[in-house]
């Protein structure tokens, strides 16, 4: 079992709602789109950053893989070469 921890998240724009990926050190920072060049404030308290899906390298393939907020704290296995990894919640 390995545990990796979330590298960024993506979230909508709030202005022309295309997905963006965005790494967790912006969280709390002011942000730009890259779709219309709006910028926003990455709110940790959002629902949208709350509830965002993520990404991560899986350790065992070195794939980027994405995951549903609901997979975070689980035990999963990598869809590329089906390695158990435990996505650690964001605090840790
Ligand atoms: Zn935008
Ligand atoms: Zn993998």
């Amino acid at each position: 079992m390995v545990e990796i921890a979330p590298t960024g998240l993506f979230v909508g724009c709030p202005h022309c709602s295309q997905e963006l990926k965005i790494n967790r050190k912006y969280i709390g920072q002011r942000v730009q789109c890259k779709f219309c060049s709006a910028d926003f404030r990455l709110d940790p308290a959002h629902p949208s950053v709350v509830d965002a899906d993520v990404y991560s390298k899986c350790t065992h393939c070195d794939q980027e893989l994405r995951f549903a907020k609901k997979y975070i704290g689980v035990r999963v296995a990598c869809r590329f070469c089906g390695g158990k990894l435990h996505i650690l919640p964001p605090e840790q």
